[in-house]
């Protein structure tokens, strides 16, 4: 379990109710416990100054998620806030940045933490000061000393509302913990395929990785032939198994003869969620074009667990594993629980 530090800010729309808004996603996510959330900040604009001033916060909470599993939720709520791609520092609806993950360094094309721009912005370390007093960098820097040797000096209009942007319920009910108690999805993955060995079997792998970075557990891993017998057998089992919540399937959802995959999965889905289908072809076809619509990648719940069946090649797996089954996994297994 993880003690992170995420830096709030928004400077288009109703900044306030977008902040709100952030909070409440994030408190909402099984793998994520919501612990404080600083004042609001009014904060002069960094970078381009002829754009609206930020209002700027930062929350503690704590995750069992991986810093780039915590990374994908992150930019996955500030896309469901209307956050379009545009240019760097310019104005945007929400803005989410991993501050501090633990002690941890992350040095990623994609992520870097502590945040590559904490030491110059007063208005992430007046804020990170003000829920831990006491806090220091992985190098172990005092964040005071940070903040003195801030170029510029500390320019905020603090704090922006008296009124905090989220209190914690105290005392919470044993119900509650429960439902913020971050979720570990236990989950059995089959690979669908006449070749594959384990040994070859890259996209298995990938899907396991990703499964125990994201802090869900790998209880079951299996190859089997593009047969349809099989693999409706081997399914059936899965969903016999009491201490299994998810079943993650790669391979057959494609047109050959031997696909058949999406059929036996079809035939076992109590509740389709065509959505998961529809994202995936839509964000497969920014990579590969019209081909994308080739594949029936499909998900849904049977009997309490959630089944995702995804095309069989790496890349594949990768899109519908980083985009799609990651940052949902653990609400979707919450949900199909009941
Ligand atoms: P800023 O966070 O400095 O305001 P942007 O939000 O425009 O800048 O930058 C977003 C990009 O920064 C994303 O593509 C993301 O991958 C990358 N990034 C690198 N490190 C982090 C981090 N610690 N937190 C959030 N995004 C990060
Ligand atoms: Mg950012």
């Amino acid at each position: 379990m993880a003690v992170v530090y995420l830096g709030l800010g928004a400077n288009t729309g109703d900044c306030l109710a977008q902040l709100r808004q952030a909070c409440l996603l994030l408190k909402r996510h099984p793998a994520i416990s919501l612990q404080a959330v600083s004042s609001l900040y009014h904060t002069a604009p960094a970078g381009f100054r002829d754009q609206p001033w930020f209002l700027n916060a930062v929350a503690r909470l704590h995750t069992s998620l991986k810093p780039e599993a915590l990374l994908s939720v992150t930019q996955a709520i500030e896309r469901r806030l209307g956050r379009v791609p545009t240019r760097r520092w310019g104005p945007r609806p929400i803005d989410l940045d991993l501050l501090l993950y633990g002690a941890q360094q992350v040095q990623r094309p994609f992520l870097t933490i502590p945040h590559p721009r904490l030491r110059e912005r007063p208005f992430v370390l007046v804020p990170l000061l003000e829920l831990d007093p006491a806090l220091r960098l992985p190098s172990g820097e005092s964040l005071r000393d940070v903040l003195r040797a801030c170029p510029g000096g500390v320019s905020l209009r603090a704090p922006a509302a008296r009124f905090p942007l989220w209190t914690r319920k105290t005392p919470m009910s044993h119900e509650a913990h429960r439902r913020q108690a971050p979720s570990s999805v236990r989950c059995a993955v089959i690979t669908v395929s006449d070749t594959r060995t384990p040994q070859t079997d890259t996209s298995g792998q990938f899907i396991q990785q990703a499964l125990q970075a994201a802090g869900h557990q790998v209880r079951a891993y299996t190859i089997v032939k593009d047969e349809p017998e099989e693999i409706r057998r081997l399914l059936q089992q899965y969903l016999d198994t009491e201490e299994l919540d998810a079943v993650l399937l790669s391979g057959g959802t494609g047109l050959a003869p031997r696909d058949t995959t999406y059929e036996v999965v079809q035939a076992c889905l109590e509740k389709e969620l065509p959505g998961f289908g529809e994202l995936f072809r839509y964000l497969s076809y920014a990579e590969i074009g019209a081909a994308a619509m080739l594949s029936r990648a499909t998900a849904g719940v049977a009997r309490g667990k959630v089944i995702v069946a995804m095309p069989g090649s790496t890349a594949a797996v990768r899109l519908a594993m980083e985009k799609l089954v990651v940052p949902e996994l653990a609400h979707m297994s919450h949900l199909a629980r009941g």
